[in-house]
């Protein structure tokens, strides 16, 4: 299987591993606890020595199936999901992270990240956020105490690209860890393994999941980090290859013990947007290529944020490493643009939080994902009171250009 292509594998990954009556999908195991034939058997599944099933909180067969699933997407060792995409990320960093510690991280970041790694801070573990658009600046922030590096690809709203290549350089030279949140381009668009990224996250809420009907989060070891070199590793974690120690951290103190559980029906959901990944992400992000386009050439509209254009910063740098420039994108409107008249007058294009989903999603930014940020970090962000996120879903592009023409039009 490990030949064929990206989508040929998604879809037909369960059946590689099995699936009871011959079933196309893997079922639901609503189950919390499984039976086990003999008191050695318990013993032994509990202490790893046996693969097998202990407690609903951290594994499921369907969640497994999941996983496997994501593996294979990244071209990972392994994943553990978890309730939502934060779950995974704050589980992820108190899990491998202590007191004393620093992170370097992207200053351009999707909100709540940005407001979880001020809540480490309170913890006794500091963080840096640089302008990761360029590896020198990551470079300058290390500090002999610094544990990993944190980015994102595509950044949120303002479409920035990480020096995704030359800091995984940085890292593997200085023998840190260094995480990708992979969200905005899913692993269908880019793979961060590539770059040398140690652990990759993913929100599955949004395109890996895609229809906007289950909330999911994952952290995929990649196999390219040596755990062995990571002074948090705690010792009962120290068991067989050093590949796997981090991500059994991740699992045992960041999904068992603090409990984000993914549920089996949202697994399941997101198993089966999983299957269309590649198609829905062709043509939405073709969609959004167009309509950046568009709005670039009218009138009403001050700048278009979107790494199709070549105005873009890191045009070049999105073409040499992503499979198509992303759907997101950000619009900032002339000022004798009135904001919220235009949203008001959208008909097609939804009023909502989110990205990712098959349908249109348009939000002001300043005034709702990024009002608690206060106006210092939003203009540090790029973002004004008149940048409107737009998440391209898969309508038909006519019909996208003649709302947004429309609205533009009667908002003045
Ligand atoms: C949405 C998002 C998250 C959080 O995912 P949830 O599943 O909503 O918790 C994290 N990172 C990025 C880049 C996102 O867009």
């Amino acid at each position: 299987m490990s030949t064929k292509g990206f989508t040929t594998r998604i879809l037909h990954s369960d059946r590689a591993i099995g699936v009871e009556h011959g079933s196309l999908h893997k079922p639901v195991h609503n189950s919390i606890t499984f039976e086990h034939e003999t008191a050695a058997d318990i013993a032994a599944v509990f202490q790893g020595k046996k693969a097998g099933y202990t407690y609903g909180r951290q594994v499921n067969p369907t969640v497994v199936a999941l996983e496997k699933k994501l593996s294979l997407m990244e071209g990972g060792l392994a994943t553990t999901c978890f309730a939502t995409g934060m779950a995974a990320i704050s589980a992820t960093l108190l899990s491998l992270l202590k007191a004393g510690d620093h992170l370097v991280s992207s200053s351009f970041l999707f909100g709540n990240t940005n407001s979880v790694f001020n809540t480490l801070k309170n913890y006794g573990i500091e963080v840096s956020f640089v302008d990761a658009t360029d590896v020198a600046n990551v470079a300058a922030a290390l500090q002999p105490n610094t544990r990993a590096v944190f980015v994102e690809t595509i950044a949120n709203p303002c479409t920035q690209i990480a020096d995704l290549a030359a800091i995984g350089k940085l890292c593997g030279e200085q023998g840190l860890l260094y995480i990708v949140d992979n969200t905005m381009t899913s692993p269908w668009c880019f793979q961060p393994k590539a770059v040398g990224a140690g652990l990759v996250i993913n929100s599955l809420s949004k395109y890996i999941g895609g229809h906007g009907n289950a909330l999911g989060g994952s952290v995929t070891e990649t196999g390219v980090f040596d755990w062995a070199n990571f002074p948090n590793i705690i010792d009962a974690y120290k068991t067989g290859a050093a590949q796997n120690w981090g991500l059994l951290q991740i699992k045992k103190k960041g999904l068992r013990d603090m409990g984000a559980t993914l549920a089996p029906e949202s697994a399941h959901h997101i198993a089966i947007g999983a299957e269309t990944l590649s198609l829905r992400q062709e043509r939405s992000a073709a969609n959004a290529a167009k309509l950046a386009t568009w709005f670039a050439a009218h009138p009403a509209i001050a700048r278009v944020f979107h790494p199709s254009l070549e105005a873009h910063p890191q045009h070049g740098r999105a073409q040499g490493l992503f499979r198509h420039f992303g759907a997101l994108m950000a619009i900032e409107l002339k000022p004798e643009v009135d904001c919220f008249r235009f949203l008001d007058a959208l008909e097609l294009a939804v009023l909502a939080s989110n990205l990712g989903d098959n349908r249109t999603l348009v939000i002001p930014v300043a005034h709702t994902i990024y009002a608690e940020m206060g106006p210092v970090r939003r203009a540090e962000m790029g973002i004004s009171d008149g940048t409107v996120r737009i998440s391209v879903g898969i309508e038909d592009i006519d019909d996208l250009l003649a709302d947004f023409g429309q609205a533009l039009a009667s908002a003045g």
